[in-house]
């Protein structure tokens, strides 16, 4: 298959809904793949980008980075993957290879992070995408397309906070925020075979939480019930992006305990409990080439299933609106008609 042109979703400036077009596929450098997008998860980080929540974006770009779909070509210096071969990608499509994160093999610390993104200049809400190869995955084929695509962000994220921190299942763990991710690390850390807490504002997912692997559910707005939890978990993974009360959510860290951001919330900590109780406070973004494929063969291991609501590529505006709105039924994932 030649590089026709391609069709994306593009954001011209800031907050403004995407609009398509149609433009010159970007050049394949000898170490790249071409890749015909089939599926792309729609992530909160592509809101916060479209709306330059962290300052380094530069329009206009096509978001999207939980890509899945199918080889059409392949740089010269590739290696490992050919024509046809079904992949998956995440939010980071290259790095620089030379800083010294990068040669420790710590890629989602490169020292140039904000370049290495697979949306610079155009990502997955498109009919097709470059990346490095050495960021493209080749995926398991029982593992279906939609649910590989959550993998490669949301997955990876809350996958690698979990198998560094959750070091054994003695560990109580409690997930703040049910949803895209939080509900992929009730998952996760259930199948660590750690006693998981959910806690979440909406009190209606408390039966999807425990169906998900969850012990115990928390309505963060009954503070009775919350202040039961005082000092009960190790690790706490706040996946929730706002209406954070984080004062109590650090009571229910054991004294020690561990705090980990995997999405960009605003926080707001008062520094006594995290003093006086020596808290660690991490964050955690992303994952390594390694820990994208140790994520892919546990997921498959421990039946780890994401809940997806497909729309239609064509749909991108409506999908970011729901995700903004917190209504995604867990995770939404775009699919191009022509597919
Ligand atoms: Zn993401
Ligand atoms: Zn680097």
């Amino acid at each position: 298959m030649s590089a026709s042109k391609v069709l994306g979703y593009v954001a011209r400036s800031l907050g403004q809904p995407l609009e398509a077009i149609v433009y010159e596929p970007p050049k394949l450098g000898e170490h790249d793949v071409r890749v015909s997008v089939t599926h792309c998860g729609v992530c909160h980080t592509d809101i916060q980008a479209i709306d330059d929540y962290y300052g380094i974006t530069t329009f206009p770009f096509v978001p999207g980075h939980e890509i899945v779909g199918s080889v059409m070509e392949a740089g010269p210096a590739v290696t490992g993957l050919k024509e046809g071969d079904r992949v998956g990608i995440g939010w980071q499509g290259r790095s620089c290879g030379k800083c010294e994160w990068c040669l420790k093999g710590e890629t989602q610390l490169c020292m140039e992070i904000e370049n290495t993104t697979v949306m610079v200049p155009y990502g997955g809400f498109s009919s097709s995408v470059v990346a490095d190869h050495r960021f493209v995955y080749p995926l398991p084929p029982t593992l279906p397309s939609q649910a590989a695509a959550v993998l490669m962000c949301a997955g990876v994220s809350v996958y690698v906070p979990l198998r560094t921190y959750a070091t054994s299942p003695a560990m109580k763990v409690a997930i703040a925020g049910v949803g895209g991710l939080g509900h992929l690390a009730i998952q996760f850390a259930h199948a660590f075979g750690c006693e998981v807490t959910a806690i979440s504002s909406s009190p209606w997912k408390k039966e999807q939480s425990l169906g998900f692997g969850a012990d115990h559910f928390i309505d963060s707005n009954d503070m009775d019930s919350m202040r039961k939890f005082d000092y009960g978990h190790d690790l706490l993974i706040c996946t929730a992006n706002a209406g954070i009360d984080w004062e109590a959510l650090l009571m229910t860290l054991k004294k020690r305990g561990r705090l980990v951001l995997v999405g960009f919330p605003d926080i707001n900590l008062n520094s006594t409990d995290l003093v006086a109780h020596e808290l660690l406070l991490t964050g955690s973004m992303i994952g390594n080439p390694t820990m994208m494929r140790a994520m892919l063969s546990f997921t498959q291991e421990h039946g780890i299933a994401p809940v997806i609501e497909l729309m239609s590529m064509s749909q991108v505006n409506e999908a970011l609106q729901r995700v903004k709105e917190n209504k995604a039924h867990y995770r939404i994932v775009l699919v191009n008609d022509k597919n």
